[in-house]
């Protein structure tokens, strides 16, 4: 089996205003939808980030794709190096942390190999991982404050505004009516503390049996930090990124017992490592976008429970060919303890045929396969292709967006 054609289509979704410490997110989400077609007529599909800098990589690297067998993985990861020789990151200078660009082609191209490798052979892509060491994946309800959308052009709004700690409440009933969540995460950093203290605590009041989270996205200071952790006492499950860096999060670590959670400081395998040494976070986000594909994110099962590190899984606002993958890696990773973020119920879009997946009590099950065992949907692929033509957005920037709903806005991380 041969690589014949790789075919790399963005597109934008419909997005709503969610609110976070950098900004706010825009009318629409970028992705990237891939296709590996073969000279045996199997078709690879992966999804990724459809941002400009991930673009250009992603189309210097397909070309040298052609002929590659895609059961070597290595020989991918050698093209994607030697096309990629500048290295580089992908986030715009206003996101909070950077992924390697080698990294992001390789995931977004790995993905693809998998889903024939597994096509191929007539296994889903969890069989390829190692194994599922379970078939029912695990998903908590992502919650944000957010604004009443002003823009309504590429679709409506869900809950108008939601900047107060009752607003909150009620978005989180309508998930947990919605999907059955048991999981809540709350992406924080966007009111002052007290009011998401007032929020976390008014959560846990309605949701007594509730995994409860905050995600600040490194919005407080050190002292900050230990204040909401002292009058959250008991409350939550683990507190996601904090205060901004390695260091303000060792420092922090080592005056609470709260496990700390990152998808900021720790976002590659060398990093790991000094995570370790200065006892920063306990518990490592993983997410099969970055963490060097499906394959790169199982052997970081293997490091966390070498290092007595807790697993869990990072989302972005994505499709159902995310969600595939998402659901096969979780299937093969045995350190996953923790239920996995999603942004999926924020979308009502989907590009893969039979459209948009439903969870039961919060969980999903692995996709039957073989490969991923999803379709994708070529007519949905094209309107969304189509809104990537027209609206003229092409980099993600919340902290630009935000100007829009508060023109005196200054970013600042960390706020408080
Ligand atoms: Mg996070």
């Amino acid at each position: 089996m041969k690589i014949t054609e790789v075919v790399i289509t963005p597109i934008a979704v419909p997005d709503l205003p969610l609110v976070n410490t950098k900004g706010v997110q825009q009318p629409v989400f970028l992705r990237s939808v891939i296709e590996f077609k073969t000279d045996i007529g199997l078709v690879g599909l992966g999804e990724s980030y459809g941002a400009e800098r991930t673009l250009v990589g992603l189309r210097k690297v397909a070309p040298t794709l052609i002929g590659l067998d895609p059961f070597d993985l290595h020989g991918l990861r050698q093209r994607v190096e030697t096309a990629l020789p500048e290295g580089g990151g992908i986030n715009a200078p206003t996101m909070l942390t950077d992924h390697k660009l080698t990294d992001v082609v390789y995931s977004a191209f790995e993905i693809p190999c998998l889903d024939l490798i597994g096509k191929k052979t007539g296994r889903r892509v969890c069989d390829l991982l190692g194994g599922a060491v379970r078939n029912e994946i695990r998903f908590g309800g992502y919650l944000f404050y957010k604004f009443a959308k002003l823009n309504l052009d590429y679709g409506p709004d869900m809950f108008g505004e939601v900047m107060t700690p009752d607003a909150l409440v009620e978005q989180a009933k309508f998930f947990v009516a919605e999907h059955g969540f048991q999981s809540l995460k709350l992406k924080g950093g966007v009111l002052e503390p007290d009011l998401e203290i007032e929020t976390l605590r008014k959560l846990r009041e309605t949701f007594p049996d509730h995994n409860l989270r905050i995600d600040p996205m490194g919005a407080w200071t050190v002292p900050t930090a230990k204040y909401v952790i002292d009058e959250l006492d008991g409350i939550l499950e683990y507190l996601e990124d904090p205060c901004r860096g390695m260091d303000a999060m060792a420092e922090l670590a080592n005056i609470t017992d709260v496990p700390l959670a990152t998808n900021l400081v720790v976002v590659e395998l060398e990093q790991v490592f000094e995570a370790i040494t200065k006892g920063a976070v306990k518990i490592i986000l993983g997410d099969h976008h970055y963490w060097c594909g499906a394959t790169g994110a199982v052997r970081l099962n293997h490091v966390c429970k070498a290092a007595n590190l807790g697993l869990s899984m990072h989302s972005n606002s994505h499709l159902g060919i995310s969600l595939a993958a998402m659901c096969h890696l979780g299937a093969a990773s045995p350190q996953l303890t923790y239920d996995c973020d999603t942004h999926y119920p924020w979308s009502t879009k989907e590009i893969v045929k039979g459209g948009r997946r439903s969870f039961n009590e919060g969980k999903l099950r692995v996709p039957d396969g073989p490969g991923l065992g999803v379709e994708l949907d070529h007519d949905a692929l094209s309107e969304l292709s189509d809104l990537y033509e027209h609206a003229m957005v092409t980099d993600r920037d919340d902290t630009d967006e935000m100007l829009k709903y508060r023109p005196n806005y200054i970013r600042k991380v960390p706020r408080w």
